[in-house]
């Protein structure tokens, strides 16, 4: 992988961003593929997309069974210009999690040269093993929110779709541990998926883990619907037992938006439901805001590449 190690990133409400406040433009990805393998995740389908050239053996692996991780990534930290990104605000990270258990060293040493040089980062993550990063954290905590991402407080459910991860009751004590650490705290619930047999009623969820959120005092809340790309929709549907209708997704979108909003209010919490633009193919994207032109940090010899000589360390969880 070329440096540097932090690129533009889409999601962002800052002016070509897609609305989606998680960094002001910018993002931190350092390994590809995920071992958490969240069937829901469309990760897999972007990593197909952008490397199925250039790492063919990737699609013998199942979403979860592969990840490659740069050679060089001490040059890759240090030959990114932090100094010229004083200021912004990174998201670490959008393409996996930076709290996988082959990742949290790299993270750490990331974060650690990152905040040295007054970078801000919107850490996301569905691991506990944040807590390992907690020092550095509180040493900056002016620099940092962390964010953790749930999909639903029932147990039956949360088993079949996010069978590699601690419980959501874990991640949201972490939340709770940063609070009195003075971190600013944030959840993504997501992706809501439409009415399933292993949840009896989604609006009661949605409401316990607002009331959850409210108890802790989280700073602040986002929610997607679940979106359908590549073959997640295949993947779910494997691990639930039934269908999922499209159909179904594009209308739960606005009436779940308004009980998310309704639940803001009523828990007196900040936070944005991200509705989402369906094309005419029934596929979900963010739009993005058009018109104004990105702010350039990196000189056109830093500009993004692929990544260059990585390896395989990861090839199977069975
Ligand atoms: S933890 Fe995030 S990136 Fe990893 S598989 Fe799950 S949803 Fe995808």
């Amino acid at each position: 992988m070329r440096p540097p190690l932090v690129r533009p990133s889409k999601l962002s409400d800052s002016k070509d961003g897609n609305g989606k406040a998680l960094s002001s433009g910018w993002a931190a990805n350092f390994a590809i593929g995920c071992t958490h393998g969240c069937p829901f995740c469309y990760v897999n389908s972007i990593v197909r997309r952008v490397y199925s050239k250039r790492y063919r053996f990737l699609t013998e692996y199942k979403w979860g069974d592969y990840l490659l991780l740069p050679r060089n990534i001490e040059d890759l930290i240090s030959l990114t210009p932090w100094n010229r990104l004083k200021g912004e605000e990174v998201l670490m990270s959008s393409m996996h999690d930076p709290y996988l258990p082959q990742l949290v060293e790299i993270t750490n040493r990331i974060l650690d040269r990152g905040l040295r040089e007054g970078v801000r980062f919107c850490i996301q993550t569905r691991s506990t093993l944040v807590l390992r990063s907690f020092k550095l954290l509180e040493k900056y905590n002016s620099q940092v929110r962390l964010q953790i991402s749930i999909a639903t407080l029932e147990e039956n459910l949360f088993r079949l779709i996010e069978p590699r991860v601690p419980s959501p009751m874990k991640r949201l004590k972490i939340l709770e541990k940063a609070k009195n650490k003075g971190i600013k705290t944030g959840v993504i619930i997501a992706p809501i998926l439409p009415p399933v047999p292993q949840r009896e009623d989604l609006e009661n969820d949605l409401r316990s883990i607002f009331e959850n959120l409210a108890n802790i005092g989280v700073d602040q809340v986002f929610g997607e619907m679940l979106h359908p790309r590549g073959t997640n929709l295949k993947l779910l549907e494997e691990v639930i037992g039934e269908k999922i209708s499209i159909s179904d997704l594009i209308k739960l979108d606005k009436k779940i938006g308004k009980l998310f909003e309704t639940l803001l209010k009523k828990f007196n919490l900040t936070g944005r439901w991200w509705y989402e633009h369906w094309n005419d193919r029934n596929r979900a994207f963010n739009k993005p805001k058009r018109g104004t032109k990105r702010h350039v940090v990196f000189s056109q010899k830093m500009r993004p590449r692929l990544f260059r000589p990585t390896h395989l360390i990861y090839s199977s969880l069975r």
